[in-house]
């Protein structure tokens, strides 16, 4: 027997978690796994209240964790992201898929996920406490608690490149998919950091290039080196 329990914010939802019990967000995958008779779980949790919001912070761009790949593609601050968030799904799963379910979903889903292992996004949860996407993906599986937010650098779209490679276009899951920020001064490489989606059950990454790859020129999007 599958219960739902409802909660005023997010935070009440946390306290609730546990080893039977699932938060609910956009539901692409959780509401699947429950029309599939999923077995691992008898309790649904949701939260009334939930962050959403995509807004300037200290640290960067906060995005709520319950922001849609649609809200993404609404916000101007993030577009360097806009690429990600327009190849997730068709437009009915844009509109139900949350940044924060993005987070936990397994291969081969997870395409945003993997750009935020490679600007280095960081994990801020209901409690507050914030964590370096990088070990938060690591150690998901155990993960504790709910996300509330991530936060992200500011950058310009030019020194961030996504690509994904399905074989089915223009939605397919994807076979992998590659995220790299190319951080640089007057038009040169600097320390860059890529990571890889669909290769392991995880976001892998971030890989950091040989020296060899610094102080090159940054060519512009979709042109071809000689
Ligand atoms: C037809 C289809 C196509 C898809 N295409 C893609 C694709 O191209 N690329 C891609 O990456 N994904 C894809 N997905 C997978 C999925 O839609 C996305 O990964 C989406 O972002 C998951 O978010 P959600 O809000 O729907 O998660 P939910 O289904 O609500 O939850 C998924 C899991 O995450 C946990 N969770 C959710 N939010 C939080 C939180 N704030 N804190 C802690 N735990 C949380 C839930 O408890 C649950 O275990 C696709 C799914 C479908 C059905």
């Amino acid at each position: 027997m599958l219960s739902v329990e409802t909660y005023a914010t997010m935070a009440e939802a946390a306290g609730a978690v546990g080893p039977r019990a699932r938060y609910l967000a956009g539901g692409t995958l959780l509401m699947r796994a429950v029309n599939f008779g999923d077995q691992g779980f008898d309790r649904i949790l949701r939260a009334r209240a939930v962050e959403r919001d995509i807004r300037p912070d200290s640290g960067g761009i906060r995005i709520g964790a319950g922001a849609t790949m649609a809200d993404v593609l609404a916000a101007r601050d993030v577009d360097y992201l806009h690429p990600v968030a327009r190849v997730i799904g068709g437009p009915a799963i844009r509109n139900m898929a949350t940044v924060g379910g993005n987070l936990f979903a397994p291969h081969p889903y997870g395409d945003f996920a993997t750009a935020l292992l490679a600007i280095d996004a960081k994990v801020v949860m209901t409690t507050g406490q914030t964590e370096a996407m990088e070990s938060f993906l690591a150690g998901r599986d155990r993960a504790r608690g709910l996300v509330a937010a991530v936060i992200v650098p500011r950058m310009a779209p030019e020194v961030f490149r996504f690509a994904k490679v399905s074989r089915v276009k223009p939605k397919g899951v994807s076979m992998m998919s590659i995220a790299a920020w190319l951080p640089g001064a007057s038009g040169r490489l600097g320390d860059v950091r890529i990571a890889f989606g669909s290769m392991g059950r995880y976001p892998c990454g971030p890989r950091r290039p040989s020296g060899r790859c610094r102080a090159q020129a940054l060519m512009p999007p979709g042109s071809n080196p000689r």
